[in-house]
């Protein structure tokens, strides 16, 4: 498996499509039917023949974000700034991902500080980057470290803090069918390792 991970040089850690194998949109819809079918359903009722294709339809925007790059987002091109050095927070930044051991929903927020240096993104941008990670199969921890990572690799600011706070349906759901409770997760680089820019990252939440 890693050997296979490794012949992608320059592929991101989370994009192992390999274009030349992609299931065709045909394959994918009989897929659908094939679950459906397992679940006991008839797929000749009417309520059911166009839900193979809502379904692919469906899944190539909630997974959309396989197909974006997000160092294409975040831009090689940033705002100066005249002298402003301290934290830049965009936060509450809503998001719709899904687990990968269930592809289940998980519904959360993201926020996001930076320390910039010298330069800053556009506000719009960070909130593009969650989402395009997001729009993956994913689990809480890494969706955190890959926004963090991402804004840390292309911005190159002097740190970066990211928390996501989020519920995942396979909990609410099923197995232990607990509702409410959230997963909190977090991400610091650079000058965000130190406590006291940690403490003002998460009092600057708290307001
Ligand atoms: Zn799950």
């Amino acid at each position: 498996m890693d050997a296979i991970v490794n012949k992608l040089p320059g592929k991101e850690e989370n994009m192992l499509d390999d274009s030349n194998n992609k299931p065709t949109q045909a394959e994918a819809e009989e897929a659908v039917r094939t679950l459906l079918r397992w679940m006991g359903e008839d797929i000749t009722r009417e309520g059911l023949l166009d839900t193979p294709k809502r379904v692919v339809k469906s899944y190539s925007e909630l997974f959309g974000g396989y197909e974006a790059d997000p160092s294409d987002v975040l831009g090689r091109t940033f705002e100066e700034v005249a002298g402003y050095n301290d934290i830049v927070l965009v936060k509450d930044i809503h998001f719709h991902s899904h687990c990968e051991h269930h592809m289940v929903p998980i519904i959360g927020k993201a926020h996001v500080a930076y320390l910039p240096d010298e330069r800053v993104l556009g506000l719009s941008k960070i909130a593009r980057v969650v989402d395009i990670f997001a729009r993956r199969l994913q689990t809480q921890e890494t969706l955190t470290s890959q926004v963090a990572t991402s804004i840390d690799e292309t911005l190159a600011p002097r740190g970066v803090a990211v928390m996501i706070e989020a519920e995942h349906m396979c909990m609410a759901m099923r197995g232990v069918r607990k509702q409410g409770s959230t997963t909190v997760t977090t991400r610091f680089t650079g000058e965000f390792e130190k406590p006291e820019n940690q403490y003002r990252f998460l009092e600057m939440l708290r307001h």
